[in-house]
């Protein structure tokens, strides 16, 4: 036996590692980012922050001053604290580990966002998968069953999810905390509600196991990799006893501070992404041999329904023309030759649009 083969785990082993394809020169739509930059003077005014930031020294522990700017900016109730996490993936990983008993099981609607499966793999806890209707809503009854049935220590609901992009039924998102109980937590992870415009932030005092976790990626600031959760104190405060000590570094603290003094901008940022997301899905809506669905985030889900053609190929067209979208044709069978595509600029969108038709054509 080699070296790797004695050590490794046999399902980390059999893994094959996560592949994000090369975007270098392409209209990059794959992965849900906001195509606009901070503007040139706030740019200016981050840099001389930033400079200022004591490299040399450890952030400070507690983060009170960026924790106070989420709190205050981000919609957090009167009362309750965040968890930070560096990104949503670290905070998806920490609820895993903490929650990791023998035997203890995460359920998700399928399909969904990946992590949840993998970090319950990698915690050892087993995973649930319950599909989603064809038309994407939750099948209540199902995901009721599948509680009684399993007990799930942790159940994530995204809202809106991905990659489907629609939202699911509130008073359905209600039964499953109701059925879930004292036995379990429900995540709702709210990474899109920027463009959602709705929340289960302001009903945290309704549901003791209620979860709110948010990510300020899609707002515009994937690359400093800032996640938060809020809960009640009790589940707070054993959820900060697994977050890595230093987590969120001094750059990312102080970037995130800087942004949130100033969180107009991005309102106005997720405005603008929001009318396009109208205009790019009325336009993908007139599009013979497409179908697309209705979406409350920054990304729209769409099949390709044209004979002959299948949503690899459409893929492999779009990037002869160098527009990067993601195939999730083979994610899941309810995603049977679908694609998902960010909406960006009305420029790129336009870009997009005009490869697919190209695209299209027979
Ligand atoms: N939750 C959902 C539903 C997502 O789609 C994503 C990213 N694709 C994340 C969480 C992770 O976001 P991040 O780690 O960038 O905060």
């Amino acid at each position: 036996m080699s070296l790797i083969e004695n050590l490794i785990r046999p399902d980390v082993l059999a893994l094959s590692a996560y592949h994000v394809q090369d975007a270098a020169g392409c209209v990059k739509l794959d992965a849900m980012e906001n195509p606009y930059q901070l503007p040139e003077p706030l740019r200016a005014e981050l840099g001389r922050r930033l400079s200022e930031v004591a490299l040399n020294r450890y952030p400070t522990p507690s983060y009170t001053e960026l924790k106070a700017g989420i709190c205050g900016k981000l919609g957090v109730p009167d009362g309750y604290d965040v968890v930070l996490g560096n990104g949503s993936d670290e905070l998806i990983s920490m609820v895993s580990v903490a929650c990791a008993k023998p035997g203890a099981k995460v359920l998700a609607p399928v399909p969904t966002f990946v992590m949840y499966a993998m970090s319950a793999q990698f915690a050892g806890l087993q995973f649930v998968g319950v599909d989603l209707r064809p038309d994407f809503s939750l099948d209540r009854d199902a995901m009721l069953a599948a509680i009684a049935a399993h007990r799930p220590a942790v159940t994530y609901l995204a809202y809106p999810n991905n990659p489907t992009g629609n939202l699911f039924d509130d008073a359905a998102i209600v039964d499953i905390l109701r059925a879930v109980g004292e036995t379990g937590i429900v995540i709702v992870d709210e990474a899109y509600q920027p463009f959602a415009q709705s929340s289960f932030m302001p009903r945290l005092a309704e549901f003791p196991n209620l979860v709110v976790m948010r990510t300020v990626s899609k707002l515009g600031l994937a690359g400093i990799r800032l996640g938060y959760m809020s809960a009640s104190g009790a589940l707070l405060e054993q959820f900060e006893k697994v977050r890595p000590p230093y987590n969120i570094n001094v750059l990312t603290q102080a970037t995130a501070e800087f942004v949130l003094e100033h969180s107009e901008v991005l309102d106005t940022q997720a405005v603008a992404l929001r009318e396009e997301r109208g205009r790019v899905a009325a336009e993908l809506a007139a599009l013979p041999g497409v179908e697309v669905f209705p979406s409350a985030a920054n990304f729209l889900l769409l099949r390709i329904t044209r004979p002959g053609l299948d949503s690899a190929k459409a893929h492999a067209r779009l990037l002869e023309q160098k527009v990067l979208v993601k195939n999730v044709g083979k994610m899941h069978a309810l995603l049977h030759n679908c694609l998902r595509v960010t909406v960006s600029t009305p420029e790129e969108n336009t870009l997009f649009l005009n490869a697919l038709k190209a695209a299209l054509a027979p």
